[in-house]
Order: C-alpha cells, then structure tokens, then sequence
C-alpha cells in the first residue's frame, strides 16, 4: 500500500501573549492508504495537536506534513477549506460537538453533503446507506437527544463519512462512552475502512482498541516514541511487537520504564554487537576510557 500520510520533523508552538508552548518537536510519522492506526499517549503530548493539523483545522509552526496530494503546511485559505471538506472528516469526543441538536440522525449526515451540492436524492441514498453501515438504519428519523452516547458518536462516524474523505479522524471518540458502546465504535471504524478504504487515525486510552487497527503509535513528548504493530495470520493475531523509533537523526527514545529499571541518567555505553546494540548504563570506573567517544543523548 502507499504512503498516504508523511509527516517529517513537524513543529507546533502555540504562542499566548508572552508564553510559548510547544506542542509537537520534531514529529515524524508514515501513514499507509487504508491503514488503520491508534494514537496513545499521556495527556498534553500533543496527540490532539497532530489531530488539529491533519485535520486541516490547525497549521504547523514547521516541518513538513503532507496528506495525499496536499502539503498542508503551504495551504492557501481557499484550498484549506476544500481540504477540509473533501478530504478528511473529523469526529471529536464530544458528542455535543459533533451533531446539530434540531436535525435527525439523517439529516445530520446529509448536511455536509447539501453543503458540498451534492443532490438531495444522492444525499438521502448516501445518507442512508451510511448509517446502515454504522448499525443505525432503525434509528434515521431520531434526534440527538433521543440517541445514546455511543448511537451519537456512531452518527458523528457517519457525519464525518459523508463527503467520502480519504482520511477519517476521531479524537477520543470513545472518550465518554461505556467500554461496551466504545468496543461497537471501534468494530464500525473496522468495518467502514475495510468497506470504502478510508485511512482511520483514532486517539484513545482504551487498550481495547489494539484489537481493532493495524497499529498503536505511542507518543511522547510532542514525537512518535513507540510503536506497536499486529501481526496477523488471516483473522488471528499472531504477535504484537513493541517496537522504538528511529528517527533521522539516529535518536532513539528508550522505555521510561527500562529507563528506570536501569538506572540510567545523562549518558548511556553505547557499543556495536555482531547483531543488536548494546546500551549499557555509564558506570563511576568506566567513565574515562569507554564512554569517552561513543554516547548518545537518550
Ligand atoms: P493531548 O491531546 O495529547 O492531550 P495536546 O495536543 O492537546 O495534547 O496538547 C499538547 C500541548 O500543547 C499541551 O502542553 C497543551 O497544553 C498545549 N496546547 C494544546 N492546545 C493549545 C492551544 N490552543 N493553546 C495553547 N496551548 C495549547
Ligand atoms: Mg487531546
């Protein structure tokens, strides 16, 4: 499959009168057509800020982003707007935020469509057949206020259907659902990528979501640190493996955890095996003559 998604060295500071703050340093990140992938990691690491950009609701401070034919970090007015409209949608965790409270279910996913010309009868049709898709056929002529949690954000998923992006972005959708409502958002985020091949990219805390996407990128720190890729045989799991990134400039972000274990600070031994690199923790009668050349800044 191709590259869909490139981000390289991505950059985000956002300024408040004096203060600067920088929400992604230096983020890199491959994305493949129809990949399915999750976005872990703690809160503030700038998950919702690659969100925001990818979305086309925010730009970078640098670097480069590019989604399909799009350099988004060069984007006029105008064509962030039609980005925006046809390319991606977005499902935030929010689910006030993310239908109108006085349209039905169906109008709701119509809406983005009447707004793009697309004809009422393909609209309706479309409509329709999208929320059939999310399990929700019985439920077209409801309004928001009549639906659950998880059946609104499921509406959102079909919302942000709608134009027929390439890209679907949802952060946090299950965020303020049950662990059951959350698993049938996950299962129809599945099957909506494997029926019309959009790439999904979802935010998450729930560890359930692993079962679901080809691929958990932890972040840290405004960067990728970790990645997880599923290993399938048909429809079983094979394996799952953790894996650091490596990023252009050699650097490696180690576990905190081994990190600790370890006792690690400041410099680490670094030394080339026949098949792996040892990273060993810098010890008091070493100092001098071994950790003298080779080091890296973890
Ligand atoms: P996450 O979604 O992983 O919790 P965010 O991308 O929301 O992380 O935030 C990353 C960092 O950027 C945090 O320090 C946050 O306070 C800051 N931040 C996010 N949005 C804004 C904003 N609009 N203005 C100023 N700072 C922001
Ligand atoms: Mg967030």
């Amino acid at each position: 499959m191709s590259t869909f998604i490139e981000c390289e060295n991505l950059v985000k500071i956002y300024k408040i009168a004096d203060l600067e703050v920088v929400a992604l340093q230096g983020l890199d990140l491959i994305v493949k057509e129809s990949e399915m992938m999750a976005l872990v990691g703690p809160s503030g690491s700038g998950k919702s800020s690659l969100m925001n950009i990818l979305g086309g609701l925010d730009t970078p401070t640098a670097g480069r982003v590019r989604v399909g034919h799009y350099n988004l970090l060069e984007l006029s007015r105008r064509d962030q707007t039609v980005y925006r409209r046809t390319e991606v949608g977005f499902v935030w965790q929010q689910t006030a935020r993310n239908l109108l409270p006085y349209l039905t279910a169906l109008e709701n996913v119509e809406l983005p469509m009447a707004l793009n010309g697309v004809r009422r009868r393909e609209r309706r049709e479309y409509a329709m057949e999208l929320l059939e898709g999310v399990g929700l056929a019985d439920r077209v002529d409801h309004r928001p206020d009549r639906l659950s949690g998880g059946e609104q954000q499921r509406v959102a998923i079909a919302v942000g259907m709608a134009n027929r992006p390439r890209l679907l972005l949802a952060d946090e959708p299950t965020g303020e659902v049950d662990s059951e409502a959350a698993e049938t958002i996950f299962k129809v985020l599945h099957d909506l990528r494997d029926s019309y091949g959009v790439t999904v990219i979802i935010v998450t805390h729930d560890v359930m979501v692993a079962r679901e996407v080809d691929r958990v990128v932890g972040m840290r720190d405004g960067r990728t640190s970790t990645e997880i890729l599923r290993r399938r045989d048909g429809e079983r799991i094979i394996s799952d493996e953790e894996f650091a990134i490596l990023d252009r400039a050699g650097r490696l972000q180690l576990p905190e955890a081994y990190i600790e274990e370890l006792g690690m600070e400041d410099r680490v031994l670094v030394r080339l095996r026949p098949d792996h690199i040892g990273v060993y923790p810098e010890k008091e009668d070493e100092e001098e003559d071994e950790a003298s050349d080779e080091k890296v800044e973890a």
